[in-house]
């Protein structure tokens, strides 16, 4: 697809460093963390928004594929190049442009990964609270391809919330600015929030502008456990309703408890349910929260409800719930994150709906995610080498999604449609939505060269 004059082009715009035709890194870059794969012809890595516009000017007029990568971390196949062509991978970027504390804003460069942003921020008492759990990995490029949600999204929704500029290159190498420098402006259609989870397909982030808040004074996480899937609905809705304000609600089913535990070197206390609540705050608001909220989920149904206070027990649960992936895919050869959202009063209803379906097709499923957004993992571990346990992933995923919509939910609560969830767009939405999509899609891109074949 690509010729020796576009390669030689590639090298003068970025240098022959920055270019890449290598078998084995076209091999490691067809990867992401879902289950999908597709290889690029070339891998360039740009160092400036320059370099950027220049590589999609190319491209355009050569009708390139390409298709933007941050660290690779995406679990619906969002920066596999479905065609081929170039795949632009951001990881060289990483510089952190300009914090302004008085304005809790902080400008960087895509490539630059969240827990390096949170521990450049630590010092001036500042956070960015969109910490998904591959937080030690992910780009901010990439979780605003995503709209990426983080362990803490009851509080803080998801990356959406926190965009407040980006600059960005279209795909015929404009380059242009979306957004204010104010918390608020409707100034126009709002194309931060078009470019916000677009998975690659409309434009290229070279800058990006956040929005930060200040470090809590204290945090407390609360373990709560329960033995049914409709006491554990309870006790997520319950929480929030209560108006103890939590943080972050993280929801973890046994067989996750199980992995995690053993993964992470931790011995947790098992239960069919346990739930993660944290609550920050002011010093003297965490105590009376932490006993309104207890007494909320003893009611709701918890068998026990224990507190962390100190940082070193809080690390150990959250370490736990961020080991869950990871414990998991080491049960079987093949391990598929799925990732759907409910309203939260249906957390009860989608976990009992889980349960059954995966008796009903006769495939393992754990389940864990961010229970306090409505938002769950259930994560099918297999081998893709079995045919037949395969159809019946394939049957078990057709009726999980028809499930989910039919509680009013969604097929994707953060990790995208990218290519594994194409099929199933069309339960959530009819063809004249989906069509006001596409109409977009070929407003930006009319040539469709920007990660080509994705979403719609
Ligand atoms: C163990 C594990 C835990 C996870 N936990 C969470 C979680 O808690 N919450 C969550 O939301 N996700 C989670 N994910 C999924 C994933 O980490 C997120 O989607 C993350 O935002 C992807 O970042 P990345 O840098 O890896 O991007 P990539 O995977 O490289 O790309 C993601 C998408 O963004 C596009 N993109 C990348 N950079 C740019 C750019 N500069 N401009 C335009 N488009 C771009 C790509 O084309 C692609 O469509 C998890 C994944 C793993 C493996």
């Amino acid at each position: 697809l690509i010729s020796d004059a576009v390669v030689r082009k590639l090298e003068d715009i970025v240098g022959s460093e920055n270019v890449s035709t290598s078998p084995t890194d076209l091999h490691v870059y067809s990867y992401d963390a879902s289950i999908a794969h597709a290889t690029p012809d070339v891998i360039v890595w740009p160092q400036t928004t320059e370099q950027v516009s220049q590589i999609m000017k190319l491209a355009y007029e050569e009708e390139i594929p390409v298709t933007p990568r941050g660290a690779g971390s995406c679990l619906s196949g969002g920066p596999l190049p479905l065609k081929g062509g170039i795949s632009i991978t951001m990881t060289k970027m990483t510089r952190i442009l300009d914090l302004n504390p008085n304005r809790l804003q902080v400008s960087v460069e895509p490539g630059v990964v969240v827990d390096r942003l949170n521990e450049y921020l630590q010092p001036h008492g500042l956070f960015y609270p969109i910490n998904p759990a591959s937080s030690s990995i992910a780009t901010i490029g990439g979780c605003v391809g995503e709209d990426a949600g983080p362990l803490r999204g009851v509080k803080y929704g998801t990356t959406k919330n926190w965009v407040l500029g980006l600059e960005v290159v279209l795909p015929n190498g404009k380059v242009i600015h979306v957004g204010s420098k104010t918390f608020k402006h409707v100034a126009g259609y709002d194309l931060v929030r078009l470019m916000v989870g677009s998975e690659g397909t409309l434009g290229i982030f070279t800058k990006i502008n956040l929005r930060l808040a200040p470090i809590p004074e204290a945090v407390a996480v609360a373990s709560a456990f329960f033995d049914s899937a409709d006491a554990a609905g309870k006790g997520v809705r319950d929480a929030i309703l209560s108006g103890v304000d939590p943080s972050g609600i993280e929801l973890m089913e046994r067989a996750v408890v199980e992995a995690a535990s053993k993964h992470a070197g931790l011995k947790l206390p098992q239960a069919e349910f346990l739930i993660l609540y944290e609550i920050a705050g002011s010093k003297e608001s965490i105590e009376p929260r932490v006993r309104k909220l207890t007494k909320v989920l003893k009611e709701a149904g918890a068998t026990a409800v224990d507190v962390a206070y100190e940082a070193e027990e809080r690390a150990r649960l959250w370490k736990a719930r961020k080991a869950a992936f990871p414990a998991l895919s080491r049960l079987r050869p093949t391990c598929i994150m799925e990732d759907v959202a409910v309203p939260i009063d249906n957390v009860g209803k989608l976990l009992e709906a889980l349960r059954s379906l995966a008796k009903k097709h006769d495939v393992m499923v754990a389940t864990f995610g961010h229970a306090g957004d409505g938002d769950l993992h259930p994560t099918i571990t297999t081998d893709e080498r079995d045919e037949e346990e395969m159809k019946r992933v394939a049957a078990f995923r057709a009726d999980m999604y028809k499930a989910v919509v039919d509680l009013e939910g969604t097929i994707t609560g953060e990790h995208g449609v990218g290519i594994t969830k194409k099929p199933y767009l069309k339960l959530q939405f009819r063809e004249d939505e989906i069509e006001v999509m596409r109409s977009i899609k070929r407003a930006i891109d009319p040539k469709n060269i920007l990660n080509p074949g994705k979403i719609i």
